[in-house]
């Protein structure tokens, strides 16, 4: 990863000749990270950000009162290598407060009691992990955790090619056929399907856990997680674009593109932006989500299978609540596993983030999921009124912290407080429709290649090809990997292989009536 970092003031430096125009769509992670290393590369890169705010997923905005509100409750760990590089490129890797190596479960049946996974500093990975299982007695028998294991050897020995071949199983379908006891799911698996995709563990792909336990197993620290030190548009983005722009580059908000413009050939005219204005560049690189990507493409390029596989991948809902108390909760300087029906991790931003620090109350924020039945369940939460959702949550929260929430059905309209206990005093609820892509069997083989079969175009974002997730490492990564195929065409390099694109698809593109 540093290498690849590293190229692009080497190997992949544009000499004056080679310089090229860049006009990228989207200023979320994906595509800031592609016009930081385009500029690292001596190329003129130009973000036009859809909205007043950069950031995208990790976006975040101020309230009223001042206080931050964020589309989600972000969580870098130690196996992100190319998060952890632009940090450290950038100068800001102190931003990043690291916790204590350990993994927090709320245990289901003893309200209010928790249990944790320790990684024992000095014992490399695999082995630390193992070790952190073996010593929690409180989750899974020792003969639980024996029939675990076997199942997962050949993901640790033959690497990918399993992690891959097992992508049209759920978790549950993977489990079933290997025969692991039935209580990993609820004890492990239910919270780390929520965590990873927000999405239950009969709905999700195999290959989603078996990624993110390869890439976490195969590090000590890799699991190991960091909160940044505050908002991420500010502590993240910002430096981002400061380096962009320092560099030659630009970053405009407020500009979203409207149309991508195609000549006769096919190959990208130009853009047009929502204010009427022609946006017209050497290369062009789309960031945008998976959704709005496949609203966007030319119908010169529907009917070509590479674009065609867009159908097979659609943006997963979620809900990420902010919950502020009038006291200090009993919280720990951590994430949070919940492992409660509704909700997936949380965490105490008045005590694990610097910036968001308040010794007298708790602002707890929470990931709601799943939130529809394609993710698991069969509410509809994202439907759901801001009031409904905190009201549930509220329920839930009362298990998680009993002796001072209670549940009580004036929750929380009037927000009455009831004797003794804590008050919710104010709530936000950030509503995602679609998210990171439903990472639900079968859809690993759909995720495109940066390098795309028109000639001056090139795909990023975290839902294109890569051995990461939808997730921050990946969209980092996605930009990265764009930016290499742009620099490697100016300098008429060798480009990286376009991914196989399956058959099924070439067969229903040939008959795809462009519309
Ligand atoms: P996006 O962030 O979606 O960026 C796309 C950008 O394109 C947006 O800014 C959008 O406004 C812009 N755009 C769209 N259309 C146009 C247009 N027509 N013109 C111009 N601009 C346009 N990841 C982790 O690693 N760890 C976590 O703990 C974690 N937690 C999460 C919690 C929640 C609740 C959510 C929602 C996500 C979480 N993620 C997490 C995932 C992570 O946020 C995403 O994977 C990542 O931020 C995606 O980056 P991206 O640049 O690929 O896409």
């Amino acid at each position: 990863m540093e290498a690849l970092s590293s190229s692009f003031g080497t190997q992949l430096k544009a000499k004056e000749s080679e310089k090229k125009k860049v006009a990228i769509i989207g200023g979320g992670l994906s595509g800031l990270a592609c016009a930081k290393y385009l500029v690292d590369a001596g190329h003129e890169p130009t973000v036009y950000e859809a909205r007043d705010v950069l950031g995208g997923k990790v976006s975040a905005w101020q309230d009223e009162d001042g206080d931050w509100i964020e589309t989600g409750l972000h969580i870098f760990f130690g196996a992100y290598p190319n998060m952890m590089n632009l940090f450290a490129e950038l100068g800001i890797h102190d931003r990043l407060q690291w916790k204590i190596h350990q993994m927090i479960f709320a245990m289901q049946e003893l309200p209010g009691e928790f249990t944790t996974f320790d990684f024992i500093p000095g014992i490399p990975a695999p082995f630390n992990f193992g070790l952190a299982i073996l010593m929690n007695q409180k989750m899974l028998t020792l003969g639980e955790k024996i029939q675990t294991a076997p199942p997962l050897i050949p993901m640790l020995i033959e690497g990918q090619p399993f992690i891959d071949a097992q992508d049209e199983l759920s978790v549950t379908d993977f489990m079933r056929k290997y025969g692991m006891p039935e209580r990993i799911n609820e004890e492990v698996f239910i919270a780390m399907a929520k965590a990873l995709d927000f999405i239950d563990p009969d709905k999700l792909s195999m290959t989603v856990v078996l990624t993110a336990m390869n890439r976490f197993l195969n590090e000590d620290n890799g699991l190991q997680m960091a909160f940044l030190d505050g908002n991420q548009p500010d502590r993240l983005c910002a430096p981002m674009k400061d380096h962009i722009e320092a560099k030659g580059g630009k970053v405009v908000m407020n500009s979203p593109i409207k149309e991508i413009v195609t000549n006769d050939d096919g190959s990208v005219s130009h853009l047009l932006l929502r204010s009427g204005e022609k946006v017209e560049a050497d290369e062009y690189v789309s960031a945008m989500p998976v959704d709005i990507m496949k609203r966007m493409t030319p119908k010169k390029w529907q009917n070509m299978p590479y674009f065609r596989q867009f159908d097979e991948l659609e943006g997963i809902p979620v809900i990420n609540l902010h919950m502020w108390f009038d006291r200090k909760l009993k919280a720990v300087d951590h994430l949070c596993f919940s492992r409660s029906p509704l909700l997936s991790v949380y965490a105490d931003m008045s005590v694990t983030c610097k910036e968001y620090y308040d010794p007298e109350k708790s602002m707890l924020e929470l990931v709601f999921a799943p939130c529809s039945p394609l993710a698991g369940g069969n509410v509809n939460w994202i439907g759901k009124t801001d009031e409904e959702i905190i009201d549930a949550t509220m329920g839930e929260l009362a298990r998680l912290f009993p002796t001072e929430i209670a549940a009580d059905e004036t929750w929380p309209a009037t927000m009455k407080q009831k004797e003794g206990k804590a008050k919710l005093i104010k709530y936000a609820v950030v509503k995602v429709p679609r998210s990171v892509y439903a990472a639900i069997p079968g859809r690993n083989k759909y995720r495109p290649s940066q390098r795309a079969p028109i000639p001056n175009f090139t795909m990023a974002g975290d839902w294109t090809s890569q051995k990461y997730l939808g997730s921050m490492e990946g969209a980092v990564f996605g930009g990265k990997l764009a930016a290499e195929v742009v620099s490697k065409k100016a300098k008429g390099m060798q480009l990286p292989m376009e991914k196989v694109i399956q058959q099924n698809i070439v067969d229903s593109a040939a008959s795809y009536e462009a519309k």
